[in-house]
């Protein structure tokens, strides 16, 4: 039991620290958070499931399932050394397929991503000018291998059309290639999302610049603190109103940092629609896009 509060207690710390203020658990998770604490104490010699075996991870500490032999601590591996991606030389979309079979045949993306689920990358023209970039998949993404189709993706296409572009008009990636796991609920599913850990973060950082490589796109618009401070630095700001609505630099790029479309999910008040609307009005004006007055006076 120990073992699990000490679990939980560091993951809470871990997103308090990476600004997470609440969170929401399920029902389901509320009740085999109770059985793991009714079960009786692991017998003295229980096996240890080794560390990086599928559906476990090293770096995020799980609450034993109910009724199972409690985990002894064991410590961590050091960190993989982030990966060194070598293209090959051809156009965009032969670099892109390469890219993605890379990522594919990438260990440790293999070990994160769940059986019947998918490593994503990222989706549109290889030609886009504006490249947005989320934090990670959630449910939907890792079952369809592609970023934003969820709940925010819906948002983020309604934020893209304001512009009076499509999906298709522009290049959308994300920090992460896979979900963050989380103790699955009692069916064996997880329901909830959490932040990527700096080490999972760092490790997907190589694709996601690999991706800004192939594609060249003018302007980079990070969506959230999460993909905002994997792309300035974890120390670059505490709250991301001291960033958002201002130009910055990523590998000689602008980058625009604005809300998460889930933010404004959470938080769908007239004055966090304005204000994203406002920080894409400086994406249009920088690439050159026509802006009509009813954008201007729009928001989302
Ligand atoms: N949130 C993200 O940051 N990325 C996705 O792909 C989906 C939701």
């Amino acid at each position: 039991m120990r073992l699990a509060l000490n679990a939980i207690t560091d993951e809470l710390r871990r997103l308090k620290a990476s600004g997470v203020s609440r969170i929401s658990v399920s029902d389901e998770g509320i009740a085999a958070l109770r059985r793991s604490f009714e079960s009786r104490p692991a017998p003295a010699g229980v096996p240890l499931t080794p560390v990086g075996e599928p559906g476990t991870t090293a770096d995020v500490p799980r609450a034993p399932a109910a009724r199972t032999p409690a985990r002894r601590e064991t410590p961590a591996p050091p960190a993989a050394p982030p990966p060194t991606v070598t293209l090959p030389e051809g156009d965009k979309a032969a670099r892109w397929a390469a890219l993605l079979q890379i990522v594919r045949d990438d260990p440790v993306c293999q070990a994160k991503v769940r059986p019947g689920r998918k490593v994503v990358l990222g989706v549109g023209t290889l030609d886009a000018e504006i490249m947005f970039i989320g934090e990670a998949p959630g449910a939907e993404e890792e079952i369809q291998g592609e970023p934003f189709v969820g709940p925010a993706g819906q948002l983020l296409n309604r934020m893209i059309t304001g512009m009076a572009l499509t999906r298709a008009d522009v290049y959308i990636g994300n920090i992460m290639n896979w979900r963050p796991d989380l103790p699955p609920g009692g069916d064996g599913v997880q329901t909830g999302n959490r932040p990527p850990t700096d080490a999972e973060m760092a490790h997907c950082l190589p694709y996601l610049r690999a991706q800004i490589d192939i594609v060249n796109p003018r302007l980079l618009v990070a969506l959230g603190a999460t993909a905002a401070k994997a792309l300035l630095g974890p120390k670059a700001f505490g709250a991301l109103g001291e960033v958002r609505g201002k130009w910055h630099d990523f590998g000689g790029k602008p980058l625009m940092v604005t809300y998460h479309p889930s933010y404004i999910l959470r938080n769908p008040t007239n004055r966090t629609k304005r204000l994203i609307w406002e920080d894409l009005l400086k994406v249009m004006e920088r690439a050159k896009l026509p802006i009509s007055e009813r954008q201007r006076g729009f928001f989302l």
